[in-house]
């Protein structure tokens, strides 16, 4: 088996929204603020080749939106899905299998592109591909709350159901035997966390459980969490197993830092060691 960190490119979001109720003095130091208040994160996603599945653990926010919608996220930088797979070797049409840690823009946009040039029709962008979420998250995503509607786009996700190619898992089933699947509620219903044996070490890939090295303190939340409380409980269970049993941390949103390992403190749980995977693995 091997893996393959997939960039996908940078976007901007309220540095205030995105740590909750910590104040600026603090979480500006590890996530320093433009002139909007907006910092930038990374949509870094994860691909695990094995013998005879390619499996794609999110995919970014795509590009079927109109202008006025990315005006609000300022993408940047030099990444893109398709440019990353390529870097590693592969086109979408090679991808087995596409798991989608939820259904937010920022985590499954990539997914469903589209067909034609008219903009009228839609397709997935990974054809040969199952796509793999869960019934409880799925039908909390196509019923939205209110508060969480805006981050579930129609277009993102109705294709992928009228496709044919939608699976769901359950706390029972899982993809590849190296692969554990953790649920947790916290950020939103039934987000799908995977924990990859590798080499010897479990590889955590934390989603919007703990989005960036700035989030490891337990009380740094996402204002955008549906459930903080969850998510407070959730963040010490797992990062206190994780410093204990030495795995290795995998950011999807922090711009700088790819993965860390973490250990317990007098003041909880903090980063040990920064490195990317294939610095560690030396791939
Ligand atoms: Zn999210």
């Amino acid at each position: 088996m091997t893996l393959h960190s997939i960039p996908t490119g940078n976007f901007k979001l309220d540095g205030g929204a995105m740590f909750g109720v910590v104040p600026k003095s603090i979480w500006n130091r590890s996530n320093p603020a433009d002139e909007n208040n907006m910092c930038s994160w990374a949509m870094r996603c994860l691909l695990i080749e094995t013998n005879n599945r390619l499996i794609l653990i999110d995919n970014g926010i795509g590009d079927k939106q109109d202008a006025k919608f990315f005006s609000y996220y300022y993408l940047h930088g030099d990444h893109s899905l398709e440019k990353s797979l390529k870097n590693s070797g592969f086109s979408p049409d090679d991808i087995t299998d596409v798991f989608l840690t939820h259904l937010h823009f920022d985590h499954c946009g990539g997914s469903v592109k589209y067909a034609n040039t008219e903009k009228s029709k839609l397709e997935l962008s990974f054809k040969n591909a199952t796509y793999w979420s869960n019934a409880k998250h799925w039908e909390w995503a196509t019923h939205p709350n209110p508060r969480e509607k805006a981050s579930f786009i129609k277009e993102n996700i109705m294709p992928i159901q009228e496709s044919g190619q939608l699976k769901f898992i359950d706390q029972k089933t899982t993809l590849i035997p190296e692969m554990e699947i953790i649920f947790v509620d916290g950020h939103t219903e039934s987000m799908m966390l995977p924990l990859i044996q590798y080499k010897g070490k479990k590889i955590l890939f934390l989603a919007d459980l703990v989005p960036s090295l700035g989030h490891l303190p337990i009380p740094y939340v996402m204002g955008y969490d549906v459930r903080p409380l969850e998510t407070l409980k959730e963040k010490t269970l797992l990062l206190d197993k994780a410093a204990k049993e030495d795995w290795l941390l995998f950011f999807e949103h922090d711009s700088v830092n790819e993965c860390c390992t973490v250990e317990q403190t007098d003041k909880g749980v903090r980063k040990k060691d920064l490195f990317t995977l294939s610095a560690y693995f030396g791939a």
